[in-house]
């Protein structure tokens, strides 16, 4: 099927793969197919595509050329042999879940996760018979002591929102695989682009393409890509159309080949500038801690050099001063927009502590390793000269408002604003 070699480099696939125009009568991109159903030529057809002895097209909730093409790009650029997309991140992490865990096993998963993760384990799979228990996975030998003869699924992010923790893939998915569970990898936050958690071992890799893969903000999108084929049918085939019917509409489809078409080049653009942003964070006085793999202070920075092409384009970092601290740089930004969501053309920071998690206690804060001073920020593609200029204006304000340590002098600025 494919139109390029598949030893074709990672922009050449992403571009190029699974589509040749003389098959599209000449159509340099490629149509997209709106049809929700599929007309058979007579009724032995269709009842051979439903048994599955034929592989034609049915119902859109289960295939369509256009889904099909996106799923075969999303296979070829991260090594699986087969890929499914949903209408949302979420769509395909539920989906991928309740397609491989059934009552009585258990799933193993970081202490960090997003979310709407956490909160699918808990209020919903765990609420059907799935016990979900949590491990520090930036550490392996915590991970084979807590693998148990029922865990099923070890499910992880790396690096983890919004805190930056790496796990290492390979070691876990070789502990995982020795108890005879799979490993499930949440690799948003680097795209296939930076990491690529099949070849490293990884049974599925999950992405919310509402991120860098989409990375317009435009679309609401998710994939799930497979070393196992037969995984891939069970998760299609009741994962999505029957537990979660989350799929993703042609249309969208569209945007997110679109969108990955300049992959590689964004996420060039969003890691170069987000090491500039990093150093210049980590050496103002405002500032506690950075957390971003390219920083020679980050603890696990051989394992990014290891398992990541490129330390990316997000980070988190910790403010002196606390909640304020964290509320006075939000609101000071002027360029940098104060919005969720990731890996957009725009430069976004949010504040746990003031926005996604103001509603817990500081130390329901604190057990979900979120201090009141961290900021996410994900670096745009503005010119970094604009972002850094945003950044430094909001980072003098919060420390020219700091109290002035005992046995200090304020510093002569402070003293004049
Ligand atoms: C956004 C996000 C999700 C959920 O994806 P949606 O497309 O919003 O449903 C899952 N995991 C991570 C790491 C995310 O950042």
């Amino acid at each position: 099927m494919s139109a390029v070699n598949s030893n074709a480099g990672f922009s050449t696939r992403a571009i190029h793969h699974g589509y040749r125009p003389a098959d599209n009568q000449g159509a340099l991109v490629p149509p997209i197919h709106t049809s929700a159903t599929w007309v058979f030529p007579d009724t032995a057809y269709g009842g051979r595509c439903f048994a599955g002895e034929e592989q034609g097209y049915i119902y859109t909730r289960i295939s369509n050329p256009t889904l099909a093409l996106l799923e075969a790009r999303l296979a070829s650029l991260e090594q699986g042999v087969g890929a499914v997309v949903f209408g949302s991140g979420m769509g395909a992490i539920t989906a991928t879940l309740w397609s491989m865990l059934e009552p009585g096993d258990e799933i193993l998963t970081d202490q960090t996760l997003y979310g709407c993760t956490f909160a699918f384990l808990h209020h919903g799979i765990g609420h059907f018979g799935v016990q979900v228990r949590h491990v520090d996975m930036t550490d392996p030998a915590k991970v084979a002591a807590a693998l148990s003869e029922k865990t099923r699924v070890v499910y992880l992010e790396s690096p983890a929102n919004p805190n930056m923790r790496l796990a290492d893939i390979a070691a876990i998915a070789a502990l995982a695989h020795a108890k005879g569970a799979r490993l499930v990898v949440d690799n948003t936050y680097c795209s296939p682009y930076l990491q690529q958690p099949l070849v490293l071992g990884a049974d599925v890799s999950v992405h919310s393409m509402t991120k860098y893969l989409s990375g317009h903000g435009d679309v609401t999108a998710g994939a799930a890509i497979f070393a196992d084929a037969e995984l891939a049918q069970r998760v299609r085939l009741y994962g999505l159309k029957d537990m979660t019917g989350a799929v993703m509409s042609p249309q969208d489809a569209h945007l997110v080949m679109r969108g990955m078409k300049t992959l590689a080049l964004r996420m060039d653009r969003h890691c170069e500038s987000a090491h500039k942003v990093a150093r210049f964070i980590e050496a103002h006085p405002a500032t506690a801690q950075v957390h971003y793999p390219g920083l020679a202070s980050f603890p696990q920075r051989e394992l990014a050099r290891r398992q990541m092409r490129q330390m990316g384009g997000m980070m988190a970092f910790e403010l002196h001063g606390g909640l304020q601290a964290g509320v006075r740089f939000m609101d000071a930004l002027q360029l940098v927009a104060r919005a969720v969501s990731l890996g957009d053309a725009e430069s976004l920071a949010q504040h746990p502590a003031s926005m996604t998690h103001s509603t817990y206690t500081p130390e329901e804060r604190a057990a979900h390793g979120i201090s009141e001073g961290l900021v996410r920020l994900s670096v745009g593609l503005e010119d970094v000269e604009d972002i850094l200029a945003d950044i430094a204006q909001a980072l003098d304000r919060v420390h020219a408002s700091r109290p002035a340590a005992p046995g200090h002098a304020l510093p002569a600025q402070a003293e004049t604003a």
